[in-house]
């Protein structure tokens, strides 16, 4: 059968699907343009697809063969599921196998931040550091604040995890509270949306990018957060309402924040770059050698089971044997 890849994918991944059956690949290190990836999908029946890819109704209309679309990432915020359930395609994620280096990412937020680590850099590159002084570039302890984590799921767990060597006291809000088993096991407390708002040192979010999340922090939640409070985000860029946040932290509303993704990706909102209070990374919460690698083995896995009329291990939307739709 034949398979479109809209992105590089490792060796022995290729030669993996290369076995069965035939693939066309964008081998630019950039996302495919949106011409060429409706041009191509035509006779292609298995998808491998980035998370910068739009797959909507326009591009499955382009797509009649399509049996699988494999997202390569976890969020699927860019896939139209209800669309490719009614035509019956599984579209599958890559759960899991990021989250500990998001995790990562988001607590070198946190630290970067609170520690004004790119800010120092930047400074002393420009030769600006001459003297030690007692109150220089000063940050704010993250050992011993409270970190409030919206979205205690497996990344969110993560970051609670690596909180606890920090002496963190964690806080978090998800819509359904967990088992106080498992509260007391990862050390964390349930709060309200506004008390952690209120109360947290940092805020760091973990919410996938859905019609309810979409400006879940904005203007009013800003204002509800402490002056010396941090906002961290590496979850997706509109979770986070981004002109309001560039005036908070303008005017000082909260002291800082951390970014790995932006509203409209990849332009920033103009000028976010000039402030020194914010930390901006590319969208690199998952981008380490080896979980890049895993992502790509988990997407190829899910991508040959659609292709073999399996139901593949990572299914959004669950299909039997038969194409009946198992689940939501
Ligand atoms: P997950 O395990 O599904 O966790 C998501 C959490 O968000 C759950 O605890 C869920 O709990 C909570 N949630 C969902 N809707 C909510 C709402 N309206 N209000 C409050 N909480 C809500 O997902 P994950 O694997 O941790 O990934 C989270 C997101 O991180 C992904 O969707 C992706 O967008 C992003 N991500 C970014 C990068 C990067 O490169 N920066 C890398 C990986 C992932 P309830 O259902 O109980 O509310």
């Amino acid at each position: 059968m034949k398979v479109l890849a809209t992105g590089r994918l490792p060796d022995e991944v290729v030669t993996l699907i290369e076995k069965d059956h035939h693939v066309e690949i964008n081998s630019k290190n950039k996302p495919m343009d949106r011409e060429s990836l409706l041009s191509r999908i035509g006779d292609k029946e298995g998808l491998l697809c980035m998370v910068t890819d739009r797959i909507d109704t326009e591009l499955l209309n382009c797509a009649p063969r399509l049996k699988i679309i494999a997202n390569y990432g976890v969020g699927f915020n860019n896939i139209d599921i209800n669309a490719a359930t009614e035509r019956g395609i599984p579209v599958t994620n890559t759960p899991g196998v990021l989250t500990d280096s998001t995790a990562d990412l988001a607590f070198a937020l946190i630290l970067a931040s609170g520690r004004r680590l790119v800010e120092g850099d930047r400074n002393t590159r420009a030769g600006e550091f001459r003297f030690w002084a007692p109150l220089h570039f000063l940050g704010q302890d993250i050992t011993g604040k409270i970190l409030g984590i919206i979205g205690l799921g497996r990344i969110g767990k993560g970051v609670a995890k690596r909180a606890a060597g920090f002496a963190m006291k964690v806080i978090y809000y998800n819509r359904q509270r967990l088992e106080r088993g498992e509260e007391k096991a990862l050390n964390v407390v349930y709060a309200s949306f506004k008390t952690l708002l209120e109360e947290s040192d940092f805020v760091s979010l973990h919410v996938p990018l859905t019609p309810q999340t979409t400006h879940l922090v904005g203007q009013k939640e800003l204002n509800l957060m402490k002056p010396s409070a941090y906002l961290i985000n590496t979850s997706r860029g509109p979770v986070v309402d981004e002109k309001s946040l560039l005036e908070a932290l303008k005017n000082q509303v909260i002291c800082g924040a951390g970014l790995d993704v932006y509203e409209n990706e990849p332009e920033l909102t103009p000028g976010l770059s000039d402030l020194d209070n914010v930390v901006l990374l590319p969208h690199i919460g998952s981008a380490t050698i080896e979980t890049r690698t895993r992502m790509a083995q988990m997407a190829a896995e899910n991508l040959l089971a659609g292709l073999s009329d399996e139901i593949p291990p990572n299914c959004l939307n669950c299909f039997d044997l038969s194409g009946n739709r198992c689940s939501d």
